[in-house]
């Protein structure tokens, strides 16, 4: 008896995917006794939750017979509450009364009393639109009348005779689990539409071709228009001339992407004004995975003085509350979905496909609080005084520095004190005045082994080693033919050749060997016995560096000496890496995690020891020829570099270069079509924004693997997991916290650990690389490789490739 109770409250869940729990209601019903209390049953209805009461039935038989026992005995076993009625009056009135959600009407008997007459004074009931009416109608010799009398009548459906206790029984249990649970989640949706209704936001509902199939009350108020006349005929959403034709273009394809599209907006009312409105737009997809509706979510900007009484709270004050209703994680799957459907860059054109990148730049997911107070202050500058919005410019130009806290310091402050207190107080070791480099026991420092210090000359490379660099121009170089044509020495190599292209030996006014010598020390610092961290990682990071050096974009932001510091900081930003994760090295106490206070340790080590073994020894000293202003300059951009690297600051660096360098120059090209010269160069060359480009490069590089073509991804991607796996293998051996244990060997989906890998941290960060730096070859091969993992993710393969 008691597990027959707790039995009851199954789940909706469990009713349908458990067969299990499904028999063991069944068996409950069956020894239940007659007497019980009405058990609830939660029912799950989108993000809902409903509790389904005990249900009502009502039998209309004017007698006892076999029929009208099978019913009875079927509810009883069911668990459902049944009355029953003799004469239509009595129906009438018992239905008058509970409201059942289900009457079962015989019709079998031309003489007894008129069961479609009945149905249809029962559907004359308010409110009786949710409940289920069936016919219980004589066997037909031969199958010829058609139900419809009984559908005009009002019947939901019929159910030729058959007494067989166990067909009423099934009978009961399909209506309940078909018609009945979706008359319960129907009825809910009242609740839904009630609160639509009262909401002060304007709520508008169109479907996939935007025609109009609601609107809300808000909606009819600050519009001016009654929802009758625009759900009359097929109306499409009123649009106003001064939008921009493309602004349009990217919100409908954002929308038929399944992407959401927040931005501002003119909408046309119907006295014919644009009035500015805030808008979220959010698809539904409904059936065939298809975008079916499209629900937007209005807020006037600039008119909230005009807008009548039950309106006035609508101001662009409160929008940040639009965005705390939809979790970003849920949001970031509608999109995944998305993308394993559409194949987007392959068939528009370039400035088409930077466009749509900026859309969803505008819809980005992850938003920091910074991004809400910069979004907030521009909304209120669209309704301010000009000397306020000038100087809320003011504002927005501090709150878009990169450094919030740290006070900048003139280069002559007048007050020695002062400076020296903010000098040693409240900057960091990277901008302290005067050096204090970390010495470092020299056992950490790795030494060339003698065979390999054989000095070459970038003339003398092997052929066949200079023939697989041929291409190192091209996105699609293949560094693992370099690596085993090297013998896994490829940053040498490579080095050589991308510093002399770029002329970085000139720059720092450096022999050729410093430069070699330097190449093959920090090489032989990088760990080859790493799956991924080792020095063709290195190398790759180098490459992709060069390789966005060259974008027109990147070349106009930055100075010669940007791009020396970015390849330095490229060539060494793993340098030592032990092929442990921070979190690792913290949780096993390592000697490196104490001397970095568990912050940044590893891209600390990196940093650090880079600049250690320069120049720790002038024969590799590459920096020994620069003027000491020159050296701290690029020293620290270095640093800041390597420090980039650390993904616990990802999406603070890849939010900072949105919010300060792909929305202002959109802005720009959005009010003077190209944007006007000089202040495209203001934003490109300001030094904190540089520094903002030089970060989001080198995080780029670091992590490129998901845009590289599919064979290399593929390699990378086998390589990472790997030395994952081998953590986890140690962090089990040694007792110690498994930080990832997806990354089990025995366990882990290498596709779904990509699919994750890019939906969170690549896609976003490449869309407004791409916005600014325009890499439709990288675009394309990150959707085919997104593709290519979703594809073995449904297969429910979990290995790097598709078995032979
Ligand atoms: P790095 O240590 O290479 O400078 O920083 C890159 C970070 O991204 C590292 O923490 C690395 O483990 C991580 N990473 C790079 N590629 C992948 C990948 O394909 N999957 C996952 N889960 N992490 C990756
Ligand atoms: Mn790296």
């Amino acid at each position: 008896m008691m597990g027959c109770a707790s039995s009851i409250h199954i789940s909706d869940r469990v009713v349908y995917h458990s067969g299990k729990e499904s028999e063991d209601s069944q068996n409950c019903g069956h020894t239940r006794p007659s007497a019980r209390q009405s058990p609830l049953t939660e029912v799950q209805f989108g993000p809902m939750k409903l509790y389904e009461d005990q249900l009502q039935v009502l039998l209309v038989f004017a007698k006892d017979d076999a029929q009208s026992g099978g019913f009875s005995w079927a509810c009883e076993r069911a668990g459902f509450r049944c009355n029953v009625a003799r004469t239509p009056e009595a129906a009438l009135e018992s239905f008058q009364e509970k409201s059942h959600d289900l009457i079962l009407i015989d019709h079998r008997h031309a003489r007894g009393f008129d069961a479609e007459a009945l149905c249809r004074s029962i559907r004359a009931v308010s409110c009786s639109h949710n409940t289920v009416i069936v016919a219980v109608v004589k066997r037909p010799d031969r199958e010829e009348a058609t139900v419809m009398p009984l559908i005009s009548a009002g019947f939901n459906r019929r159910y030729v005779e058959n007494s067989n206790m166990m067909a009423c029984y099934n009978e009961l249990l399909q209506l309940h689990h078909g018609e009945i649970r979706a008359q319960i989640k129907l009825r809910a949706c009242n609740a839904v539409f009630t609160a639509l209704e009262q909401s002060q936001e304007a709520i508008e509902i169109s479907n996939e071709d935007q025609i109009i199939q609601y609107v809300n009350p808000a909606y009819e108020c600050i519009m001016g228009y009654q929802r009758g006349e625009l759900l009359k005929e097929n109306t499409e959403v009123p649009k106003s001339e001064k939008n921009k034709p493309d602004l349009l273009d990217n919100i409908s394809s954002c929308i038929h992407r399944g992407k959401e599209w927040q931005g501002v907006y003119y909408a046309k009312k119907k006295n014919g004004d644009s009035v500015q409105q805030n808008v979220k737009m959010t698809p539904v997809v409904g059936q065939g995975g298809k975008v079916r509706h499209c629900v937007s979510v209005n807020r006037p900007l600039n008119d909230h003085n005009k807008t009548e009484k039950p309106c006035e709270r609508v101001q662009a004050e409160s929008q940040t509350d639009i965005q705390q209703f939809s979790k970003h994680k849920d949001r970031r799957k509608g999109s995944l979905d998305v993308r394993s459907t559409t194949s987007r860059g392959s068939d528009a054109g370039s400035s088409q496909r930077r466009h749509s990148s900026m859309a969803r730049i505008h819809s980005m997911t992850i938003e920091a609080p910074i991004t809400k107070v910069i979004n907030i202050i521009n909304a209120a500058q669209e309704s301010s005084p000009m000397p306020v919005a000038e100087a809320l410019d003011r504002v927005l130009e501090i709150l878009r520095t990169t450094e919030l806290y740290s006070p900048q310091l003139g280069t002559n402050e007048e007050d020695p004190h002062t400076n020296d207190l903010v000098g040693g107080l409240m900057t960091d070791g990277l901008r302290r005045l005067s050096g204090n480099e970390y010495i470092f026991a020299s056992k950490q420092v790795h030494h060339i082994p003698s065979h390999l210090t054989t000095p070459l000359s970038l003339n003398d490379i092997p052929p066949c080693i200079a023939q697989t660099m041929e291409n190192e121009d091209s996105w699609d170089f293949d560094i693992f033919s370099l690596e085993s044509a090297t013998m896994k020495r490829p940053l040498l190599f490579l080095g050589l050749k991308i510093f002399s292209r770029f002329g970085v030996c000139e720059f720092l006014n450096c022999p050729e060997a410093t430069l070699r010598s330097w190449l093959q020390i920090l090489e032989a610092n990088y760990h080859s016995s790493n799956s991924y961290h080792n020095s063709s990682h290195a190398a790759d990071v180098l490459h992709a560096t060069a390789y966005f050096l060259c974008k027109e974009r990147v070349k106009q932001s930055l100075d010669p000496i940007d791009e020396v510091a970015a390849l330095i900081a490229a060539a060494v930003h793993d340098v030592d890496h032990p092929g442990r994760t921070n979190s690792f090295l913290c949780n096993a106490g390592s000697d490196l995690a104490i001397l970095y206070n568990d912050t940044a340790v590893l891209e600390s080590h990196h940093a650090a020891l880079a600049f250690q073994i320069t120049t720790r020894d002038d024969k590799c000293n590459i920096f020994k020829n620069m003027e000491r202003n020159e050296y701290r300059t690029l020293r620290q951009a270095v640093i800041d570099m390597v420090l980039a690297t650390e993904m616990t600051k990802h999406f603070e660096h890849v939010n900072k270069f949105v919010n300060s360098i792909n929305k202002p120059l959109a802005a720009l090209e959005e009010n003077e079509g190209s944007g006007d010269e000089d202040s495209v160069k203001n934003i490109l060359t300001a030094p904190e924004n540089r520094m903002l480009v030089k970060r989001m490069l080198i995080k780029c590089a670091d992590i490129s693997n998901p845009c590289r073509p599919l064979e290399l991804c593929v390699e990378w991607a086998g390589r990472i997991s790997e030395e994952y796996f081998a953590q986890t293998d140690e962090e089990k051996q040694q007792g110690l916290p498994v930080v990832m244990p997806v990354f089990d060997r025995h366990t882990c989906s290498i596709p779904k650990s990509q699919i994750s890998f890019i939906d969170y941290f690549i896609t976003d960060m490449f869309d407004a690389w791409d916005a600014f730096a325009d890499l439709p070859n990288l675009m394309q091969h990150l959707d085919n490789n997104f593709k290519y993992w979703k594809g073995l993710d449904e297969q429910k393969l979990r290995s790097l490739r598709p078995p032979e």
